[in-house]
This record gives structure tokens, sequence and C-alpha cells, in this order.
């Protein structure tokens, strides 16, 4: 579905829109561990004929109806069957992965957590490190373009959190206490049982985003340490999505953007020129800070016919921050994208998955569903030295199959990916 951006803020292109988001409401507790990255796989089981791909992409939400029924599919590309040239094979093709591993390669120089102990030094001392940072700037976007046309955002900043994403999460008295959060708090707190928002944080232990989380990981589904992403019924916590709902079918997804020729090569510019070449329509959780930096490619991506989802302000790892600092992550960006836009999205990807049934309820509450992605299918497309594989890793997950979906990055080597398969 295309829609110009001088349209977007039109009453009519977002009634259309189907309903989404939730109520939560039950309790639960916490657990600890550190976020897995999975490892980059090697597949030997041939490539399936390249996808040709079609699309369907949905639309941002509009700002004010509140739903109150979950709608599932996130959105994409159709992957027709294999042609039917194809030689016949022995049946379904299972590729195997490896699973994430507990523990993330370490990172060269890099401290490896091992104890709680450890984990409580390595958390003061990001947190440290993020205030000799400059974690207290803050900024004001007035001279950002505003779209004209739509109802008022309520509560629309007028003080932004710091754009620099690398300073750590937002973490300033004055941001947290605005109108926009403290509104935010009230809809989070109406929604969901003191138990869920009582689980408490876990540690952040780096800027690689690893987690020690210190409560009970299956109690609270947290998936990086589980791969839980369906909370006990009695929870009162919608599920994560991890799959697209028809057969064949892969949910294109780039999280991390937006960003443009200044900051990085290639880019998401580079990345929708791409798309469109292809004919696709993929999903963007794109992240505050860098919207900041590249309010012309957020422009584009929705004007192009893409999905926008909301991936935080500072992508930190949320199972470490509080209540009112996980609103602020959400609704900062949320309110970004709706002056830049007019349209507030839907759908939420918690950056390094990292979600427990406390964020879960925090997402539900705001209105947002959140969407990871399905088991090992993240393409790794971050890591360079990994990239030889994959493509072909990639081409092994175009078999008959439900649907998934699959992780990759707007900013770098994900261009290659995509034009290569
Ligand atoms: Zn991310």
């Amino acid at each position: 579905m295309h829609v110009k951006v001088a349209l977007l803020a039109s009453a009519l292109a977002v009634a259309a829109v189907p309903a989404f988001a939730q109520q939560t409401r039950s309790p639960a507790v916490p657990p600890p561990t550190v976020v897995p990255q999975p490892t980059p796989q090697q597949s030997t089981v041939p490539a399936p004929p390249r996808p040709t791909v079609i699309v369907t992409a949905t639309v941002p939400m509009p700002l004010p109806p509140k739903p109150t029924v979950p709608s599932r599919p996130p959105v994409t590309v159709v992957v027709p069957p294999p042609a039917p040239t194809t030689p016949a094979g022995p049946g379904p093709v299972v590729v195997t992965l490896p699973a994430a591993t507990a523990t993330a390669t370490p990172v060269p120089g890099e401290e490896v957590i091992t104890t709680v102990e450890q984990a409580r030094a390595a958390a003061a001392a990001a947190a440290a490190r993020i205030a000799a940072e400059g974690a207290q700037a803050a900024i004001n976007l007035d001279n950002l373009a505003t779209v004209q046309g739509v109802p008022a955002y309520p509560n629309m900043p007028t003080v932004w959190p710091d754009p620099n994403e690398s300073r750590g999460a937002i973490n300033i008295p004055e941001l947290l206490k605005a109108p926009l959060v403290v509104a935010g708090m009230a809809k989070v707190t109406a929604a969901v049982s003191p138990a869920l928002l009582e689980i408490p944080p876990s540690l952040h232990t780096d800027q690689y985003g690893r987690v020690w989380y210190t409560g009970n990981t299956a109690q609270n589904c947290h998936w990086p340490s589980t791969k839980c992403h369906t909370p006990d019924a009695s929870v009162g916590v919608l599920p994560d999505i991890t799959s697209c709902p028809a057969p064949n079918t892969y949910g294109l997804t780039y999280d991390d953007g937006p960003s443009n020729a200044a900051n990085a090569s290639p880019s998401s510019l580079d990345l929708l020129t791409a798309l469109a070449q292809q004919q696709q329509k993929a999903t963007f959780f794109v992240v505050g800070g860098p919207i900041v930096f590249a309010p012309e490619a957020l422009v584009r991506m929705y004007a192009e016919g893409h999905e926008i989802a909301v991936h935080s302000w500072t992508h930190s790892p949320l199972t470490t921050l509080t209540n009112e600092q996980i609103v602020a992550e959400i609704l900062y960006t949320e309110a970004l994208i709706y002056k830049i836009l007019g349209v507030r999205p839907r759908y939420f990807r918690p950056p390094y998955g990292d979600v427990d049934n406390r964020v879960r309820a925090i997402i539900g509450a705001l209105g947002y569903e959140s969407i990871l992605w399905t088991d090992v299918k993240d393409t790794m497309d971050t890591s360079p030295a990994q990239f030889p594989t994959l493509v072909t890793n990639v081409q092994t997950w175009f078999v008959q199959q439900p649907g998934f979906i699959a992780l990759q990055h707007s900013r770098k080597s994900i261009l290659r990916l995509l034009v290569q398969t």
C-alpha cells in the first residue's frame, strides 16, 4: 500500500488502517543472564531459487483512537513457493541453525561477565561512563519541520532526549517528568498490575546490549534468556509476534535506521533505492536518536510505502530500564515520528530483543505490539566478517515453511545482502 507523504495526514488514509493494541494487566516476577547474540551459521543445504517478491506493507497508525483488539500480521513480502522447475527434492528442507549461546561472543578488550557482582560493577561503571559523556544533554527540535494538517499530538515535547544514542538511556528528570511521560505512565499504571511493574530492572553490563537478568527468566518470559515469546495466559500480556501468518512469506524488517549519506555508507537512503528497484516493501524499526540526524530518510521510508515502527530512542536494552524510562524511550520516539510524518506507528521491536513481561506490559499499555524475529533468523548483517555466509544462510530460509520474520539492519551491510538475495 503506497501512501504519499502529502496524504499521510489524511484522516481517511489513516482510518483505513486496522486496529491494534491492547491493554495488559497482570503480574509476574524477575531473573539473570546475558543477552545472547546468535552465532553465525553455516548451512550445506542447497539454496532454493531466489524469491521474487511482492509486497504488502501495512501503514502506520494515526494518532487518536486507542483500539482494544490486537491485530496480528506485521507486514510484508510474499515469497512465492519454489518455481515448478525446481527439481523434486527429498521433501522439505530442514535447516538446522545453531542456537544462540548463553554468552555472547566476547568483543576484543571487553570484560566477560560471569557473576552478579561483576554485573553490578559493570552496570555502575556504565552509569558513570554515561554521566561523564554527557547524557544529561537535551536538545530542542523546534527547527525540525513539522507535518501540517494533522491533529495535535498530545503533550508534544518541547525538550527532547540527547540524540546520541551511545550516551545511554534517557535519564534526566526533566525528560522523565515531562507531560508526555507522565501521561504515558498514567496509561501504564491504569492497565498493568503492580506486580508486573514491580519486576526489578536487570543489569546492563556493557554498551553491547548485554544484560544480566536478576530475576526468574522463565517466569518473566525473558526472550534473550529462554526464547520465551508467549507469556502464560494468566499474565494477561500479549505474546510477541515472531512469524508471519501465511506460509512462504518473508517478514522483511530493518532495524536501527534511519541514516543518510552523512552518517552511513551505504545508508538507509541507498537501501530505499534498492528496495524500490526490486519492488519490495519492508518494515523499518526506527530509533529516535538517528531520526534527528536523518529525518529526510524517515520521510522517504514512509513516502515510498514502507511501514514505520518504533525501536526506542537510545537503543538501550529495555529490561535494564525503569518503567518511566521505558515509557520515555517509546513515547519520545513516537512523538518525533508524529512530528515529522503525522502518524503514529503500531508496532515496536525491543532493542536486542530484550523483552520480559514487564516490558511487554508497558509496550501493550501504550498501544503497541511487540515484534521480534523468528527463532534464529537474525541475518547477523552487522558483522562484516561474517558476510560471506550471510547470503547463503538467508537463501536457506526460503523453503516451504510457515512465514518467518528475519532481522536485518538498515545501516550497512544489509544493502549487499538485499541485492544479492
Ligand atoms: Zn536494533
